[in-house]
């Protein structure tokens, strides 16, 4: 058993959820069985990835910024980062954004079904679009007055502030760059270690991983949507799922391109990082081996990577992005709404925030959709649809966002001549 590799457990413990769910629907008092005493160790599951999530952002960031020592080689290299990551970010979105709307999946859902769900989520709904309003009355700078916190502590405590606590250890780590190094040594040393400490605590609860699964799935199947709703999020899953291939392609495409890499090199150079992110659907958890791969089997200066690749597995997720666009339009089109261009451009841009604020962890995606949901009025309840399925496209979209963070460093390192020869090659 101990052989078996991590994704292959998971499969496993995915494929016997299942199986116990369809069971136990067979019994009467079986979904209550499953609710009771099985659910709840798939909540501590996913309890524990999100209580890791602002040290490891924390821990990763501040380490990152803090080596590259000085602060012309950061706003030269950040700059670049930052601005090629968005670029790609908006990119994902729009892909995502014209997919949903040439294939409209959320309009393969019945007349009958349709109705069902306006009158259940109708309550909701009413409550998201008061939200929504809310929203508005507050100024168009007001998501830029939200990354500044007022209190760290604060800002650390609710997981929906994740971009605060960006905000804080980049400046924090600006700060250490900024004092002598005799001062700064220790405090960079307390941080790389309590970096190593998050990266194995998330190993030891990758662990669990296999049981956590089992747990969602099986009380996913029970608490499972009615049948009338398959056929549309099969669609709906066919139209992420595409998008996120055309992301891949176009990656080849832009590391050819630009740094005339060929696509057979990047692709056995990055798989193996490809793998890990899609078993543990977390960018954060598969973040040590996109270093090692990108660093030593694409040849990407390890100033670069330390740099390029946390602040890539905490704000650039592409796939997650193209993904938000999608789920978003979806749920809109399965209540029946019609959005308006306006409100469309509105999802490009919270999409993009959204993907940002998202941690990296499994889920995290979902959760920050309710933002995109809420500023363009889509009632939230609607995740409720796209729940069921939301984890096989979790760990297609956190593959897409790994490839996008070794493009990225890969292009940047092309373009401060600190793209070398790799130290390893890869054989087929
Ligand atoms: N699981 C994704 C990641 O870690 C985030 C998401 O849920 O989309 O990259």
């Amino acid at each position: 058993m101990k052989k078996i590799a991590l994704h292959w457990k998971i499969l496993l413990g995915m494929i016997l959820g299942v199986g116990v769910g369809v069971l136990m629907t067979q019994f009467s008092g079986g979904k209550e069985l499953v609710q009771d005493w099985i659910k709840p160790f798939g909540s501590i599951f996913i309890n524990s990835l999100k209580l890791i999530a602002v040290p490891l952002i924390l821990g990763s960031l501040i380490k990152g910024v803090s080596d590259l020592k000085d602060i012309s080689k950061l706003s030269k290299m950040g700059g670049r980062t930052i601005g090629i990551y968005l670029i790609t970010t908006l990119i994902a979105v729009s892909i995502g954004l014209l997919l949903v709307n040439i294939i409209k999946p959320g309009e393969a859902i019945s007349a009958e079904t349709r109705q069902d769900l306006v009158q259940n989520y109708s309550s909701d709904a009413a409550k998201y679009s008061d939200a929504a309003l809310k929203q508005k009355e507050n100024g168009p700078l007001q998501a830029l007055i939200d990354i500044v916190p007022e209190n760290i502590f604060g800002a650390a405590t609710e997981n929906k502030n994740m971009l605060q606590v960006i905000f804080f250890s980049i400046f924090f780590g600006i700060g250490l760059i900024l004092i002598p190094e005799k001062k700064s040594k220790p405090v960079k040393k307390f941080f790389d270690g309590f970096n190593e400490v998050i990266l194995k605590m998330i190993d030891l609860i990758m662990l669990a991983a296999p049981f956590g699964v089992f747990a969602l799935l099986s009380a996913l199947v029970v608490e499972s949507p009615s049948v009338g709703l398959f056929k549309a999020l099969i669609w709906y899953a066919f139209t992420v799922i595409l998008g996120l291939f055309l992301m891949m392609v176009f990656y080849n495409l832009l590391t050819l391109l630009v740094a005339k890499v060929n696509p057979s090199t990047f692709l056995k150079g990055i798989s193996p990082a490809q793998l890990l992110a899609f078993s543990t659907s977390s960018s954060a958890a598969t973040l040590p081996v996109t270093m090692e791969r990108v660093t030593d089997h694409l040849g990407v200066d390890e100033e670069v990577s330390s740099f390029v690749l946390p602040i890539g597995a905490t704000i650039n997720m592409d796939g997650t992005s193209l993904y938000q666009a999608v789920a978003a339009v979806f749920i809109a089109q399965a209540f029946g709404m019609d959005l308006s261009l306006g409100v469309q451009l509105g999802i490009i841009a919270t999409a993009t925030l959204a993907s940002i604020g998202s941690a990296a962890v499994p889920g995290a995606g979902m959760v920050m959709l309710v933002i995109v949901l809420a500023q363009a009025g889509i009632p939230e309840a609607g995740l409720a649809l796209i729940f069921a399925i939301d984890r096989p496209l979790d760990m297609c979209r956190t593959a897409v966002n790994v490839t996008g963070d070794a493009t990225v460093a890969v292009i940047v390192a092309k373009s401060l001549g600190m793209l070398h020869d790799p130290k390893v090659e890869d054989r087929s």
